[in-house]
């Protein structure tokens, strides 16, 4: 089969998403041209990069890398600065496909402008459809651009879905691993270390994300992603606990029928299948080997336990701004505790007040969601430095 070459622009680059991307990526060469990769400041691991995959222009969140970089690399890489590089890389002639694996809310505008440009759009980064789900869609559906999922969950629903009619769907499983506190009694959850925290059992992943899924805040997210991604209402959409993490998700139909995607838990099949999609080109990622996993076994979530899931289901359900609060809450909360300043038993305690203290605004712009980030933001740092005292 002839397939052109795609320009791709892959937003943050050095992360855990963004290596395993081009690591995808340098097996499809003859499909993708890396043209742009941004970092937020890991100048070494990008400079490799460069080295690697001669894009055109890179960005990085602040002046003094980038100049840094500027004398390392003389004038054959463009180097751009901060959310005004972003928002302008993903918008020029070069980008077919733009790749977003940047944390939490900073990826919103990006996503949003390259959306606008006309761009495709392979999403790894869920807190844009969390804050901006409906508005994205909306966008999506206007520009007529293609949106692929790469989170796990959402990539096997997308591949169950394949051949079906959505109004068929009765319900979407969303498994999660569960974390590493599963079993561990929540009355010790106040001493739960960043080093336990990071220490997840079946993904290897960046830290915001480790932190997600060990509180389950990652599965509430992706629970309201996947509510905008595929247009399924809460009430239609469940988590289950499957340890084992290869299952990653399942669709039941109106007949009773269910379709689940398993594979090897490796991002890399995710990732080449929302750059690929619809096709499925060989690859030689991890196979299953049954006989030695044994079995599978499932377990509903414990909502006293993670409170974090109940939150964020709670926030769907309120909807407007709620979502980008609970996100924003969760994501000061979460670099708080990363530098030990806040307990892993106190992460819902001030999400919850953040949801308790916001009045929700309806049929909402994209300045009201900007807004709602920053009150949250605001409101969690205040509250965590008063109880610090
Ligand atoms: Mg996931």
């Amino acid at each position: 089969m002839i397939t052109r070459t795609r320009n791709i622009a892959i937003l943050g680059s050095t992360g855990s998403i963004g290596r395993s991307t081009l690591e995808v990526v340098r097996r499809l060469s003859d499909r993708f041209r890396v043209t742009y990769l941004t970092a937020n400041q890991n100048i070494e691991l990008l400079r490799q990069q460069i080295e690697m995959f001669h894009p055109r222009g890179v960005v990085l969140s602040r002046e003094s890398d980038a100049s840094r970089l500027r004398t390392y690399m003389g004038r054959a890489t463009e180097v751009l600065v901060g959310a005004e590089g972003l928002e302008e890389i993903v918008g020029r002639a070069d980008v077919d496909v733009v790749f977003s694996s940047l944390v939490g809310f900073a990826g919103l505008k990006p996503t949003l402008r390259a959306i606008e440009a006309g761009k495709d759009i392979a999403l790894a980064n869920k807190e844009t459809l969390v804050v901006g789900g409906e508005i994205i869609m909306e966008k999506v559906r206007q520009y007529g651009v293609r949106f692929v999922p790469v989170d796990s969950e959402h990539s096997a629903i997308l591949q169950c879905l394949q051949g079906e009619d959505l109004s068929s769907v009765s319900r979407l499983l969303l498994t999660a691993s569960g974390g590493p506190f599963l079993h561990l009694d929540s009355a010790r959850f106040g001493s739960i270390t960043r080093a336990q925290a990071l220490n997840h059992p079946t993904w290897k992943m960046g830290n915001k994300i480790t932190v997600d899924s060990a509180t389950l805040m990652n599965k509430g997210l992706e629970v309201i992603e996947a509510h905008w991604l595929f247009g399924i209402p809460r009430e239609k959409i469940e988590v289950l606990i499957h340890p084992q993490s290869i299952i990653h998700s399942m669709v039941e139909f109106v007949d009773g029928s269910i379709k689940a995607q398993l594979c090897a838990p490796d991002m890399k099949i995710p990732i080449q299948y929302a750059l690929t999609y619809p096709e499925r080109p060989a690859a030689p990622f991890p196979r299953m080997d049954f006989p030695a996993l044994g079995q599978m076994t499932f377990f509903e979530p414990d909502l006293g336990k993670f409170r974090c899931l109940a939150l964020a289901f709670q926030a769907l359900e309120t909807g407007g701004t709620a979502p980008a609060v609970l996100n924003a809450a969760n994501e000061v909360a979460v670099d708080l505790f990363l530098d030990e300043r806040l307990s892993f038993a106190a992460i819902p305690t001030i999400i919850e007040d953040a949801l308790a203290a916001h009045t929700p605004g309806f049929h909402v712009s994209l300045d009201d969601l900007i807004d709602a980030d920053r009150e949250a933001r605001e409101f969690v740092r205040h509250s965590a430095a008063v109880h610090a005292q």
